[in-house]
């Protein structure tokens, strides 16, 4: 309740903080976004001399173009972000749409439907306003680069499972978390926390086996030859998998892509149809041999473990954020006198708390690029660097990923090393073709 909240934390201070972090990284993205696509328009004719050989000219504008026509895009949904952002908060938008459910839930329906409510209305909202640039994206830029094969019919059958999906997983754990908050005491960010993980875990498995096979089907992969090539990597490796499948994800786009997934016995390798149809056996190898090395390095414990603790630590800021009548305040909300304010606490801090962290970007990138390039060393000792420098270069062509992005703007975003990086740190492993001679003769 108001009366309860504490007035340590200064509302106007951080009111004059937010707007000024606002600020600054809507600068800094402005200012990183024009050099990129500078940095890409004055190289964009002429392919850089390291794949002069491989690349042709025209996938290279086209690279280029491409590159180009999604930043310009990025930075108007951007103004258009951030103008939302500022509605949300300091212009009172949450406390009006906070004000209407209120009004409408809470005395009938008592504080956990409200609440709940509370979520779901700004969710809807949030979704309906992001709906057009998303039609934009799909049916304009990713059409006219030709990425995109999804049809209308499927985008809406996609959009009405991923809310029906998103409200079966999201309400239960809404629910948990917002009744922990309101019954376990001052601790109560320890227990969701826990929660929370605990949900994590859960959706690690469930994802695999239960939630994408809503979306995608997946076959067993039926390339005998492949198979073979595939788990002899994998025994090679010391890997056990329970099964290798392929995806028609160009049923939706002809981006490529392979990963490695879940964990225990919900473990598997998907393959995206698009990226079987493009590479041949030891570039596939190549390929899979790298994500391999992701596990072989522990990066996918590592990510969870790195994830654990920033949710611990927002947990905790949010059990003391909470409790402070200035964070309401500072945002132009009004906390309830009568009814529980945890929903309004978890709206404001998933508003409030990425414009703060957007600074931490470039750490959480130069991590996760060292990582591509332990995944690239790994996946050389274990195949060949040869075929998987071909592998990316034709990913890289196929994505339409510019060969020439501006510096800055890479180190600061980039999760993975430009591909001239790339490749060039594969070229100089010590490459050994592990491949049992038996199977090398057998690459189609
Ligand atoms: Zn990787």
């Amino acid at each position: 309740m108001f009366a309860s909240l504490s007035p340590t934390l200064h509302p106007t201070m951080l009111s004059l903080a937010f707007a000024l972090a606002l600020l600054l990284s809507l600068g800094l993205k402005f200012w990183l976004s024009s050099r990129q696509v500078r940095h890409v328009m004055q190289h964009r004719g002429a392919v850089p001399a390291a794949f002069a050989a491989t690349v042709p000219l025209a996938a290279h504008q086209k690279a280029a173009d491409y590159t180009v026509a999604r930043s310009r895009f990025g930075l108007l949904n951007l103004a258009f972000d951030s103008a939302l952002l500022l509605a949300w908060t300091l212009l009172g938008g949450l406390d009006l749409l906070n004000s209407w459910v209120h009004a409408a839930t809470a005395e009938r329906f008592g504080p956990m439907v409200y609440q709940l409510s509370l979520l779901v209305a700004f969710t809807l909202v949030g979704s309906l306003l992001d709906l057009p640039w998303e039609l934009y994206n799909t049916f304009r830029i990713e059409q006219r680069f030709g990425f995109n094969r999804m049809t209308l019919k499927l985008y809406v059958a996609d959009a009405l499972k991923g809310a029906l999906v998103g409200a079966l997983i999201g309400l239960p754990i809404a629910a948990l978390i917002l009744w922990l908050m309101g019954t376990a005491g001052s601790m109560w960010w320890l227990w969701a926390w826990g929660s929370w993980m605990g949900f994590n875990l859960l959706i690690l498995v469930l994802y695999p086996t239960v939630i994408a096979p809503l979306f995608n089907k997946f076959t067993p992969l039926p390339d005998e030859t492949l198979k073979a090539r595939v788990e002899g990597l994998m025994q090679r490796c010391g890997f056990a998998s329970q099964g290798l499948f392929v995806m028609d994800g160009s049923r939706r786009s002809a981006h490529g892509n392979a990963y490695f997934t879940g964990f225990g016995p919900a473990k598997r390798v998907v393959f995206f149809d698009t990226l079987l149809q493009r590479l041949n056996g030891s570039e596939v190898e190549a390929v899979l041999a790298h994500e391999l090395g992701h596990f072989k390095h522990r990066h996918v414990l590592k990510r969870m473990l790195t994830m654990f603790a920033l949710s611990l630590a927002g947990f905790a800021l949010l059990g003391w954020l909470g409790t402070q009548a200035g964070f309401y305040i500072a945002f132009n909300v009004q906390p309830n006198m009568a009814a529980p304010n945890d929903a309004l606490a978890l709206l404001l801090f998933m508003l409030v708390v990425p414009v703060f962290s957007f600074f931490f970007t470039p750490l959480g990138s130069r991590m996760s690029r060292r990582d591509e390039f332990q995944a690239d060393a790994y996946a050389c000792t274990h195949a060949s660097g040869a075929e998987l420098s071909s592998a990316l270069l034709k990913l890289h062509e196929d994505n339409a990923g510019t060969l020439t992005p501006d510096p800055v703007y890479a180190a600061f975003y980039y999760s993975h090393p430009p591909a001239s990086e790339r490749l060039a740190a594969i070229a100089r492993q010590p490459s050994s073709p592990a491949a049992p001679v038996a199977l090398q003769g057998a690459a189609s």
